[in-house]
C-alpha cells in the first residue's frame, strides 16, 4: 500500500481521500482551514500541518485546490510541492484550472524532473464519495499509467485524454456543454409551463426526444419533476453558480487563447454573472431558471 499526500480537503478532496484510506493508503492531508483538516482525520486521514509535511516520503500526492491562483501557489510557492517533495513522488493535479496554469505546473514539473499529470473530474460531490468520479487524464504516457493505478479505488472511470493539460482541456469543454445544456434547459421548462403543459408530462417527452441532456434528466430547474433537482429544495447548492461561473470561464479564456467565437457559451457565463451580482453566487447553478420566470430580474443582458 501507498504513502499518499493530499492538499486540498475541501468538499470533493475530503471524500475523495477518504476514499484512498478505505482501499488500505496511508493518506496524509493538508488544507488551509483546520475544520477541513479535523473532517478528513474523522475519516482516517493523518493530518498534516503543512504543505511539506503532507508531502514527506509520499509515492504520490493529489491537489484538489479552488482555483488555479491556488494550485499555483501550492505548487510554486517557497514552501509549495516542487520545492518540498522528492522528485521520486508522482504529482497528480486534479483542481479543475486553467490550461495555462495546467502548463506552466507541467513545464516546471518537467524541468526540475517530476512525473506530473493534470487529472480533473466530473461527478460531483455525490461521485466523490461513491468513488465513481470520471477522471480525465492528460500527460506524459508513463505518468498517465502510473496514476491511473492511484486514481483506481476513487474513480467510475479512468480516461487518458493525450499529453500534458488535455485532461483540463476535456474538463473545460464538458462543462461549457453541461452549462449551456443547463440554460437551454431552463428556457424550454419555463416555456412548457407558460403554454399550459404539465412539468412531468413535458419532462417525460423531452427525457426522450431531442430535448434530453444530463442536465434535464438531472437538474431540471423546476420543483417536484426529478429527485436530484436543487429545485426542490430552494437552490441550496449540488453545483454552486460561483464555481459553473469560474468553469465557464475558462472555456471563454481557453477560446480567446484559439480564436474560437464561443457566441452561446458567452451568453451563459453572464447569466451566471447575474446570479453572482445579486449575491446568489453560493446557490445551485440552476437557479438561472429564476432570470427566465422572471423571479431574478434580467438586468444587462444584450
Ligand atoms: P472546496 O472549496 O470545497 O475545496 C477546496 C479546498 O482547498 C478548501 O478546503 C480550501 O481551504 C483548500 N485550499 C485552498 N487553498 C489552499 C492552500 N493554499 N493550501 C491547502 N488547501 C487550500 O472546492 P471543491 O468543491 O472541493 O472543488 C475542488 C476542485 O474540484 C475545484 O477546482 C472544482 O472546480 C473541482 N470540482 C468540483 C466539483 C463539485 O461538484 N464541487 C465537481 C467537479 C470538480
Amino acid at each position: 500500500m501507498a504513502a499518499v499526500g493530499w492538499i486540498g480537503l475541501g468538499n470533493m478532496g475530503g471524500p475523495m481521500a477518504a476514499n484512498l484510506v478505505k482501499a488500505g493508503h496511508t493518506v496524509r492531508g493538508y488544507d488551509v482551514v483546520p475544520a477541513a483538516v479535523e473532517a478528513a482525520a474523522a475519516a482516517g486521514v493523518e493530518p498534516a500541518g503543512s504543505v511539506a509535511e503532507a508531502v514527506a516520503g509520499a509515492d504520490v500526492v493529489f491537489t484538489m485546490l479552488p482555483k488555479g491562483e491556488h494550485s499555483r501557489a501550492v505548487y510554486l510557492g517557497e514552501d509549495g510541492i516542487f520545492a518540498a517533495a522528492s522528485t521520486d513522488t508522482l504529482i497528480v493535479e486534479s483542481s479543475t484550472i486553467d490550461i495555462e496554469t495546467a502548463q506552466l505546473l507541467h513545464d516546471t514539473a518537467a524541468g526540475a524532473g517530476f512525473r506530473f499529470v493534470d487529472a480533473p473530474v466530473s461527478g460531483g460531490i455525490s461521485g466523490a464519495a461513491a468513488a465513481t468520479l470520471t477522471f480525465m487524464v492528460g500527460g506524459e504516457p508513463g505518468a498517465v499509467q502510473e496514476a491511473a493505478g492511484y486514481i483506481e479505488p476513487m474513480a467510475g472511470n479512468v480516461i487518458a485524454t493525450g499529453g500534458p493539460t488535455t485532461g483540463e482541456a476535456a474538463k473545460i469543454c464538458n462543462n461549457l456543454m453541461l452549462f449551456i445544456n443547463m440554460a437551454g434547459t431552463a428556457e424550454g421548462a419555463v416555456l412548457a409551463d407558460r403554454l399550459g403543459l404539465d412539468r412531468k408530462v413535458f419532462w417525460d417527452i423531452a427525457s426522450v426526444s431531442s430535448g434530453d441532456s444530463w442536465a434535464l434528466r438531472t437538474w431540471y430547474p423546476l420543483p417536484d419533476v426529478v429527485p436530484t433537482a436543487a429545485a426542490n429544495n430552494d437552490f441550496a447548492p449540488t453545483f454552486t453558480a460561483e464555481l459553473a461561473n469560474k468553469d465557464i470561464t475558462l472555456a471563454l479564456q481557453a477560446a480567446e487563447g484559439t480564436g474560437t467565437p464561443l457566441r452561446v457559451g458567452a451568453q451563459v457565463q453572464e447569466l451566471l454573472q447575474q446570479l453572482l451580482d445579486a449575491g446568489q453566487g453560493g446557490r445551485d447553478c440552476t437557479m438561472i431558471v429564476q432570470l427566465v420566470d422572471g423571479r431574478l430580474e434580467v438586468t444587462d443582458q444584450a
